[in-house]
């Protein structure tokens, strides 16, 4: 049994996929070909966002907007803890100082309460400035973005939605674009849309925040607005204006995209459908089965429960050939070289406890109810 089984998602579109890597294998435009931008546009239509630009992946992605807005030294960015490492990695690269804020017991999301006191308590102090708040839709579902947006609002910072997991998750129907000033996400091959490798994408509803990322990920190459208006010596192509990096979508990577776009509707029902199912026959059994904001729909990265005796569980779990894994087991404030940034007010008692109750099973898009009952006739076995 396998805990992400990519290869049946392979089965189902196999040919098209093939042939749209040869595809591209013999136009040969390995770099921004022209799947890139079909990809591009698919994906801003598909989210309700009005641009979309791939990049090299999903830690980028958090960088991209980041850099466009210059964030520098004595900002403060504020973003969970409990979550993975790069949603918190990318702030330091810049100069600037994450602060850590804790998570709602039940999502495991952003505690906007929390949130509003840790931006409160950073002004008093005035050692940082508040800049920028990152959420994550940590295990696939929303944040609570309208009452994040409303604090990012009122304190005046930028809200970027960490979508790694959450790419395709809604409230009430919206997506994260609709609040955030940026929306990230990865293709790592395991996330719930991912690629043949590593990938991501920045998705904005802002013209001049699109137009400096599409610079910033081309080594600062100039934008049609840096070049309006001016005549030059020598081909602009190589005018650099800003300090960027290369951080592209490959060709490759896009056209096996394009293919799994096609489907991902149809997967995110089927992930819903089978986490249905996993609450159904497990809430009795386990301390808590995973808990959806009012009027979100999870795109299931992950379905994580919670147990007291979690180790006794995941042995039990292995004998019965069932995998299971812990994300996370230690917040990213708990590791060392994390632990020189500030925390919000009381520090993070949540993030803490729940690192160590959560576990996650078995999740994919074509987990069969055979399969999907002999986990939970496993699950339900364990009286420890
Ligand atoms: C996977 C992930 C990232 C980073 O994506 P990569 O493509 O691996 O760089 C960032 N944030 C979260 C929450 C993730 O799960």
């Amino acid at each position: 049994m396998q805990f992400i089984d990519l290869q049946a998602q392979r089965a189902r579109i196999a040919d098209k996929i093939n042939a749209a890597v040869m595809k591209v294998i013999e136009d040969g435009k390995y770099i921004m070909g022209p799947e890139v931008k079909t990809f591009e546009a698919q994906m801003a239509e598909f989210s309700n966002t009005k641009h979309a630009l791939g990049c090299a992946n999903g830690t980028e992605a958090i960088a991209l907007p980041l850099m466009a807005w210059d964030i520098r030294p004595g900002d403060a960015v504020f973003c969970p803890s409990f979550t993975f490492a790069a949603t918190g990695e990318v702030v330091p690269w810049l100069g600037a100082s994450p602060v850590f804020v804790d998570i709602d017991p039940r999502t495991y999301n952003m505690d906007p309460a929390h949130l509003e006191a840790s931006i409160e308590a950073v002004k008093a102090e005035g050692k940082l400035t508040p800049k920028v708040i990152i959420a994550v839709d940590l295990f696939g579902q929303p944040a609570d973005y309208p009452a994040i947006s409303a604090i990012a609002k009122k304190h005046g910072l930028k809200l970027i939605a960490d979508s790694a997991q959450g790419f395709g998750c809604t409230i009430h129907g919206k997506h994260p674009g609709h609040w955030a000033d940026a929306v990230t996400t990865s293709f790592f091959p395991a996330k719930p849309l991912g690629c043949y490798g590593d990938g991501g994408a920045v998705l904005t509803n802002d013209d001049e925040t699109a137009e400096i990322m599409d610079s910033l990920r081309v080594h600062g190459k100039a934008t049609q607005s840096d070049i309006e208006g001016r005549s030059f010596e020598h081909d602009p192509k190589y005018l650099n204006m800003r300090i960027g990096m290369n951080s592209r979508l490959d060709t490759i990577q896009a056209a096996i995209l394009i293919e799994k776009l096609a489907i991902f509707a149809d997967e995110i029902e089927a992930r819903n459908r089978i986490a249905a199912r996993y609450n159904e026959h497990l809430a009795d059994h386990v301390a808590s089965v995973p808990f959806v904001i009012d009027g979100g729909v999870s795109v299931w990265a992950q379905y994580t429960l919670e147990h007291e005796n979690r180790a006794g569980l995941q042995a039990h779990l292995k004998g019965k050939g069932v995998p299971t894994a812990v994300y996370y087991p230690i917040p990213i404030h708990k590791q060392d070289i994390y632990s020189r940034y500030p925390l919000g007010p009381g520090g993070l008692p949540v993030s803490e406890e729940k690192a160590e109750r959560v576990m996650s099973l078995p999740m994919h898009p074509y987990l069969d109810e055979d399969t999907q009952d002999q986990i939970i006739d496993a699950v339900r076995s364990f009286n420890g």
